[in-house]
C-alpha cells in the first residue's frame, strides 16, 4: 500500500518511482481517488525532476492500462495492425491519404484522431467537412470498417487512457505541459490503447512545430521511439519540417479536397508527397510489408498508380455514413467559401520565410478551428495554390488563394498572410523535407 504524498515527495526529491509506485498512482487518477492537487504536484515534480526511460515506460504503460486497450487478435486480419501520429502542423493532411496507402498495401489502419488544437488542424476536423462522416461509430461498426476498408480514421471511442484525460487538463492549467517525460506518456499512452503492432511517429520541426526548436524535437522523438518500444509496440520517429504549410491548402474542406486529388492522382504537392511517402514506407517496413524502403515506396507509388489507395479510402467514407461517390464527386459535397480571390505579397521578391504558426492562427481566426472547444467550425474557409518558401511571389504568383465568408475577412486573412510571410531579395536557405529518422536500434 502505498501513500500518493509519498510517491510526490520521493519524486520531488529527485528520487527513481517504482514500476509498482507508479502503477498506484494512476490508477488513483483512473479511479478519481488521487486529486486534482496532487496530481499538479505530481506533474511539477516531474517537471524539475524528471523521469527515467524506465520510469516513462511505466508511466506510459500505466496510463494505457487505465482504460480500455483494444484487442484485434479476434479478426480475421491477414495484415498488421500499424498507425502513424503527428505532433501536429499546418496543411498536414497525410493521415488522409496515408491511411489508405497503407490499407492498399495489406496493413490495417485503426486511427484514432484527435481535433484542432491551438494553431494546428485536427484530423477530424478535416474529416467532418464531408457530410455524413460519421467520426464516433460504435466499436463494432470501427473493427469493421477497419476490416474492410482496411483503414478507419474516428475519433475517440470509449474509454481510451482516461488518466491522461485527467492528467492532461491538469497540466494544461499549471504549466506542465512542455515536459518531454509527460509529452511521450500522454501521446503514448492514448496511441498504444489502439491495441497497434507499430506506430511511426511524425515529429515537426520548424516555425509551426509543438516543439520550440530541432533540439526539443529529436529529443522528443528519442523519448518516444525509446518508450514505445520499451512498451512492446515496434516504433520509429522521423522528423518532418513544418517550416511552412505542408499541402497546398490550409482549411478544413480545401485539406479533404486536396487529399482526394492527391489519390486519384489529379495534383501531389511534391512536400506533401515526399512526406506522406516517408511516413507510410517506415509503416510497410515496420509491419513486414516490406523489406526495404525501396520496396515499400515501389509498393505505395503502385496503389496510388491502380487506384486501390483512392478505393480503400471511398470505402471508408462510405461505410462511415459519408457519400458512397465521394473520390469521383468531391466538388459536389464539400462546403465552398463566397469569398474566394488571391491575395499578393506587398513587393515582389523570393518567399525566404513563414511564420507557419500565425497562418494556422489565420485559419482559426476564420472560423476553420476553434478558440474554445465548444466553437463552431466552418469548414470551407482557409487558403489553398499556397506559395512555397523559395518561389518568387510576384504579380502573377499570389502568396495563395484566400477563401473566406465575406469580404472583411478575406481582407484580414490577406493581411495575416502578408504579416506572416517574408518576401524580399534575401537569398532562401532550403531545409529538408525530412531531417532524420529514427528507428528503436538508434535509441
Ligand atoms: N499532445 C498530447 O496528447 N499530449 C501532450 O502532452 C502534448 C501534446
Amino acid at each position: 500500500m502505498f501513500l500518493p504524498q509519498e510517491i510526490i515527495r520521493k519524486k520531488r526529491d529527485g528520487e527513481i518511482l517504482t514500476r509498482e509506485e507508479i502503477r498506484f498512482f494512476i490508477q488513483g487518477v483512473a479511479d478519481n481517488t488521487i486529486s486534482e492537487s496532487q496530481i499538479g504536484a505530481f506533474a511539477m515534480a516531474m517537471f524539475f525532476n524528471d523521469m527515467t526511460m524506465e520510469e516513462r515506460t511505466d508511466l506510459t504503460c500505466a496510463m494505457r492500462d487505465s482504460g480500455m486497450v483494444i484487442n484485434w487478435e479476434h479478426m480475421s486480419f491477414d495484415g498488421p495492425v500499424v498507425d502513424k501520429h503527428s505532433t501536429g502542423g499546418v496543411g498536414d493532411v497525410t493521415s488522409l491519404m496515408l491511411g489508405p496507402m497503407v490499407a492498399a498495401c495489406g496493413g490495417y489502419v485503426p486511427m484514432i484522431s484527435g481535433r484542432g488544437l491551438g494553431h494546428t488542424g485536427g484530423t477530424l476536423d478535416k474529416l467532418e467537412s464531408i457530410p455524413g462522416y460519421n467520426i464516433t461509430p460504435d466499436t463494432e461498426t470501427f473493427r469493421s470498417v477497419t476490416q474492410e476498408a482496411g483503414v478507419a480514421v474516428i475519433g475517440q471511442t470509449g474509454n481510451l487512457a482516461p488518466a491522461d484525460k485527467r492528467i492532461y487538463a491538469v497540466r494544461d492549467i499549471t504549466a506542465t505541459v512542455d515536459n518531454i517525460s509527460l509529452i511521450t506518456s500522454s501521446i503514448l499512452s492514448k496511441k498504444l490503447a489502439a491495441g497497434l503492432d507499430s506506430l511511426v511517429m511524425d515529429i515537426k520541426v520548424g516555425s509551426g512545430a509543438f516543439m520550440p526548436t530541432y533540439e526539443k524535437s529529436e529529443e522528443l522523438a528519442k523519448s518516444i521511439v525509446a518508450v514505445a518500444n520499451g512498451a512492446g509496440t515496434k516504433t520509429t520517429a522521423i522528423l518532418t519540417d513544418m517550416n511552412q504549410v505542408l499541402a497546398s491548402s490550409a482549411g478544413n474542406a480545401l485539406e479533404v479536397r486536396e487529399a482526394v486529388r492527391f489519390l486519384t492522382g489529379d495534383y501531389r504537392n511534391p512536400r506533401l508527397f515526399e512526406v506522406t511517402m516517408a511516413l507510410s514506407a517506415e509503416m510497410l517496413v515496420l509491419g513486414n510489408l516490406a523489406e526495404t524502403t525501396a520496396d515499400a515506396r515501389d509498393k505505395l507509388q503502385t496503389v496510388l498508380d491502380n487506384g486501390r489507395a483512392a478505393e480503400c479510402f471511398n470505402i471508408m467514407v462510405a461505410r462511415l455514413g459519408g457519400p458512397a461517390d465521394f473520390t469521383g464527386n468531391y466538388e459536389a459535397y464539400l462546403d465552398k467559401a463566397d469569398v474566394i480571390k488571391p491575395v499578393y505579397a506587398k513587393v515582389d521578391g523570393i518567399v525566404s520565410a513563414m511564420d507557419t504558426r500565425a497562418i494556422g492562427m489565420a485559419v482559426v481566426s476564420m472560423g476553420g478551428g476553434r478558440r474554445v472547444p465548444t466553437d463552431n467550425i466552418d469548414y470551407a474557409v482557409g487558403f489553398d495554390q499556397f506559395i512555397k518558401l523559395g518561389e518568387v511571389a510576384s504579380r502573377d504568383k499570389p502568396l495563395a488563394v484566400i477563401h473566406a465568408r465575406s469580404e472583411a475577412q478575406w481582407a484580414e486573412a490577406a493581411s495575416a498572410l502578408q504579416q506572416a510571410i517574408t518576401v524580399g531579395p534575401d537569398a532562401y536557405i532550403a531545409t529538408p523535407d525530412i531531417y532524420r529518422q529514427i528507428r528503436a536500434e538508434e535509441v
